[in-house]
């Protein structure tokens, strides 16, 4: 019985902590440029911004791609939802 509440447990925590992690660390490294957004020249004289990130060096983490398409579309909801009443 123990182990069957263990388990559960982290079924439940895995996810959770991911989902939460999402929503407090939005970004994660970008893996083309190596978090620089940029890349230069074997001499170093030259630079041009990464192609992948834009030149910030991070991108959006895939957890938080997932929540904001539902942001966006709980948004399109209620907004359908307020011209539908009035
Ligand atoms: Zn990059």
């Amino acid at each position: 019985m123990r182990e069957v509440v263990l388990w559960a447990l982290a079924i439940v925590a895995g996810p959770t902590y991911y989902v939460l992690s999402c929503a407090f660390f939005p970004f994660r490294n970008c893996g083309h440029c190596k978090a620089r957004g940029r890349f230069s020249r074997k001499d170093g004289k030259v630079h041009r911004p990464c192609w992948w990130c834009g030149g910030r060096g991070m991108k959006l983490r895939y957890g938080r791609r997932v929540w904001n398409y539902f942001a966006k579309a709980r948004k399109k909801a209620k907004r359908r939802a307020a011209a539908a009443a009035s």
